[in-house]
């Protein structure tokens, strides 16, 4: 198999390999770089065709809307809002339909509508959604009753079905990855702007859930909610301006021949974005300050993510700090830490203390999700409800003791009714894995346990 830690077979970085795709000084050096975690199919004819058609396609999305991000971002930063940021850990192209679309944008504005409420502040909403199909493994081979192919590394790149033909890379993929996130923005941009979001709306359906047993001891946080928006209502508040929201995509900017052939240079600024999504982050496994992930997006205008696990020294911290935000500007630069409920306590203060000791203003996010990852007995990767509330509640914790804000939440969700989690108020176990696991790559919050643990964190937010 190909070393993926040796430098990738790429043009130099003289110029852009692509005729067609943007110019911009430096968005070609990460080619020069050692790379991980990328396909093995630069030698195959579709690749140079694909790479082109992809630089010339329509954006995604566009280079003010990356802006408002930024600026909304900034303000969290600032201890003025709070992110929410929730999604499949990896999606598929089947699984890229209206009703299931629908339900997970339906699940973050329900969680945002409690958390606004708990926070007190305004909540921006991001989904881990129209973009989130490359996946980072830890090997690159499955082995299966003796027979070994390549590993699944998302829909992007290869299938999932173990079969040699299905899990052959395919450059054409990154085509029906562009049109899956089109398509799938189309709907989001339809629901969130079309009046399905109205807040009034929203807060039904979160009645809906708490007059559910299970779910009763919400009920006082539901009535203080309820009586706010009547109080707002008797004060003449304009519920036709809260039928739109915002809604921010991001993904894993995980596979750079994608990610470079989507960066355009904004007319208006002149500035390379790459819009494939509003915000791109850089995986636990590919944040490698000399190689390839972290320079490429160095040198794009979108707001940035990191995620940070528990073997991440300060030094790191502002290393990344000074590549990736060298002038200091709120709203650039979130961590998104993911250590582990065992660890998050010991190690998030000293990561925390040096950043803001060196007048950086980052933006910490807690992914409860990355770290708390366990085989159940009958076989499945899961994550137990307790652990991931215990790391929240940890991340919470240690800001407040050093005075910092904990400015948001990224979290593996999906708003269908699967069983993946352990626990919650209605408790998922292991048998239910038999018939209602469904994510191809790491475990989800349905439903119920994504609201569940919005109400938690409303609670200690309010506190
Ligand atoms: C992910 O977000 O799905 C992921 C692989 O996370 P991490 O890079 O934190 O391991
Ligand atoms: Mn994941």
């Amino acid at each position: 198999m190909t070393d993926l830690t040796s430098p990738a077979k790429h043009a130099p970085a003289a110029g852009p390999s692509v005729p067609g795709a943007a110019v911009y000084p430096g968005l070609d050096d990460w080619r020069q770089l050692p790379i991980a975690q990328q396909p093995t199919w630069a030698d195959s004819p579709s690749f140079a065709p694909v790479v082109k058609e992809l630089s010339t396609l329509p954006p995604l999305v566009f280079a003010g809307e990356v802006d408002v991000l930024r600026s909304r971002l900034a303000q969290a930063a600032q201890g003025k809002a709070f992110l929410l940021q929730g999604g499949d850990c990896a999606e598929t192209f089947e699984a890229a339909t209206a009703d299931k679309i629908s339900a997970r944008v339906k699940t973050i504005l329900q969680m945002a509508v409690v958390l606004t409420y708990g926070a007190q502040l305004p909540v921006i909403k991001m989904g881990r959604m129209a973009g989130q199909f490359a996946k980072p493994r830890s090997s690159n081979d499955e082995t299966r009753d003796g027979v070994t192919l390549p590993a699944y590394r998302g829909d992007i790149v290869n299938g999932y079905d173990f079969t040699p033909e299905s899990r052959q890379h395919d450059p054409a993929r990154m085509l029906k990855a562009y049109h899956t996130s089109a398509s799938t923005l189309n709907l989001i941009r339809a629901f969130t702007q079309g009046g399905f979001a109205d807040l009034r709306s929203v807060h039904e359906w979160n009645r809906g859930f708490t007059s559910n047993p299970a779910h009763s001891r919400y009920e006082k946080l539901a009535k203080d909610i309820d009586n706010a928006i009547k109080f707002m209502a008797s004060c003449g508040a304009d519920f036709e301006a809260l039928k739109t929201v915002e809604f921010f995509a991001s993904h894993e900017a995980l596979l750079l021949d994608y990610e470079r052939a989507m960066t355009r240079i904004d007319s208006r600024t002149g500035l390379p974005y790459d819009t494939s999504a509003h915000f791109l982050w850089i995986g636990e496994r590919t944040r490698d300050l000399e190689q390839a992930h972290v320079e490429f997006l160095s040198r794009v205008r979108n707001p940035i993510g990191v995620k940070l696990g528990p073997n991440t020294s300060p030094d790191d911290a502002l290393r990344l700090i000074e590549k990736l935000d060298p002038n200091r500007e709120p709203g650039r630069l979130t961590f998104i830490t993911r250590m582990g409920a065992n660890n998050i306590r010991e190690k998030l203060p000293n990561l925390v203390e040096k950043v803001t000791a060196s007048g950086a203003q980052v933006l910490w996010v807690t992914d409860p999700m990355h770290g708390n990852t366990v085989t159940s007995p009958n076989g499945y990767k899961t994550r137990n409800f307790d652990d991931v509330i215990d790391e929240v509640r940890g991340f919470f914790e240690v800001h407040q003791a050093l005075g910092t804000f904990p400015g948001g939440l990224h979290v593996e969700m999906t708003g269908d009714d699967v069983a993946e989690c352990l626990g919650g108020a209605d408790p998922i176990d292991q048998e239910a894995f038999l018939t209602g696991y469904e994510s191809v790559c790491d475990p989800r919050l349905n439903h119920k346990q994504s609201l569940e643990m919005a109400f938690l964190v409303a609670g200690a937010l309010s506190q």
